[in-house]
């Protein structure tokens, strides 16, 4: 790459760039001109979510105040929304989010950088269930959620509410749990609670072992598993494959998440499943100035889940390879690792933990976790 690169883009402030704001904070080229165009004032740690719901965090506890880090790093904050990009002309399209400044319909870079995680399309969404992006409230956008999920919590004070989570991967098992220790706790008394798996076993993406734990746990805390798919969703009723229809008042949505529709036409290369496909220096198979991480980019090389460890694990060789490719150095390749540990909260100070074949639980692991996380939201914090 030449050394004409004067304008970064950064495309959302996920896990992955807010390490890349951090290190620009260190240094800065000062023929660099960083902009940063994400949609909110705040990055909110997807980790601490089911804290959150479970009420042992504060929304704030949860979240990275990006106008401070931003500032440090010395760059400028643009409020809007990705929503296409032309690789070939070097742009990408805006739009505005609604309160914010105007804002130009398209920005041109030298070098882009792209971490705007998964997205739940509501086009997809109604297709496969139909009624569900009306009647239920969905995890993503996370930040939708947190705003909304203190109305469940004003509904289960005046009514013992049945609640169902769809999706009993980690975000809706944990999501399961926090909502019962919440509903418990401060809700009115004959609550029920139910995980709809899709069909598969919960936690079907980890060994017999946790699956096993996950289910002891569920059972002490009453907590229903249907192992069905969710076919629908009408007003109080979550219908399920096998013609059944469970009574719900509050139905969850924690279900696998899509590529933005926007990458679609971009020119950029992509995955089967439409995420930018990128090599190990994260960087686009197909533009050498695109690089992507997190959720939104799939490894051509070595691929591996989607998940917050990864898109963190990112962030410094995304940082280094973004810095050498302004400076025309040799790009480093990132290895991810074979296995990341997994803490996955079970509300009431309890987490099951594992790492590969290995797995345990305890009041230890919530703290662990509890620690890890605040860290990780401590560690971006600036004033
Ligand atoms: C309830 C729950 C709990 C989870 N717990 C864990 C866990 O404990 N451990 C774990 O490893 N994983 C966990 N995950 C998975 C984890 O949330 C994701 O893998 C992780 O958030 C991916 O990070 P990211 O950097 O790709 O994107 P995100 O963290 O989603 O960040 C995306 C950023 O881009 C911005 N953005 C979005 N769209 C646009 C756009 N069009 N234009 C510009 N900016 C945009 C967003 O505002 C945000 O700043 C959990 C998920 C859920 C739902």
């Amino acid at each position: 790459m030449h050394h004409g690169i004067k304008k970064l883009l950064l495309l959302g402030a996920g896990h992955a760039h807010v390490h890349v704001l951090a290190q620009l904070a260190e240094h800065h080229p000062g023929d660099l001109d960083v902009t940063v165009l994400t949609p909110f004032a705040h990055q909110t740690y997807s980790g601490m979510t089911p804290g959150f719901v479970a009420g042992r965090y504060s929304e704030d506890d949860c979240r990275i105040a990006l106008e401070p880090l931003v500032r440090a790093a010395g760059a400028r904050w643009l409020q809007g929304r990705c929503s296409g990009i032309d690789a070939a002309g070097q742009t990408v399209q805006v739009s505005p989010v609604q309160g914010a400044p105007d804002m130009p319909a398209t920005l041109g870079y030298d070098l882009l950088s792209i971490d705007t995680g998964a997205v739940l399309d509501r086009t997809r969404l109604e297709a496969d269930m139909p009624g569900a992006a009306t009647h239920a409230l969905a995890i993503r956008p996370i930040e939708a959620f947190t705003t909304l999920w203190p109305q469940v919590m004003a509904l289960a004070q005046r009514q013992p509410v049945s609640l169902a989570v769809v999706g009993a991967g980690a975000g809706g098992i944990e999501l399961v749990f926090a909502a019962e220790q919440a509903i418990r706790l401060h809700g009115m008394p004959g609550a029920r609670f139910t995980l709809v798996t899709g069909g598969p076993e919960v936690a079907a993406n980890y060994t017999p072992g946790v699956q096993r734990r996950v289910l002891r746990q569920l059972k002490r805390r009453g907590i229903t598993v249907l192992r069905e798919a969710c076919t629908g969703i009408t007003e109080g009723e979550v219908h399920l494959g096998n013609g059944a229809r469970l009574a719900c008042d509050v139905p969850l949505l924690a279900i696998g998440t899509h590529a933005p529709a926007w990458l679609q036409g971009s020119g950029l290369a992509l995955s089967d499943e439409g995420h930018v496909l990128v090599n190990a220096c994260q960087q686009s198979t197909s533009h050498a100035n695109v690089f992507a991480a997190g959720d939104v980019a799939s490894r051509a090389d070595l691929p591996h889940p989607k998940s917050g460890v990864y898109a963190v694990r990112a962030g410094p060789p995304l940082a280094h390879n973004l810095l050498a490719a302004h400076g025309a150095q040799p790009l480093q390749p990132h290895t991810p690792p074979k296995h990341t540990l997994n803490l996955l909260s079970c509300g009431t100070g309890h987490a099951i933990a594992s790492y590969g074949p290995l797995h345990a639980e305890g009041g230890w692991a919530w703290k662990w976790k509890d620690r890890i996380d605040r860290g990780f939201v401590m560690r971006y914090q600036r004033t």
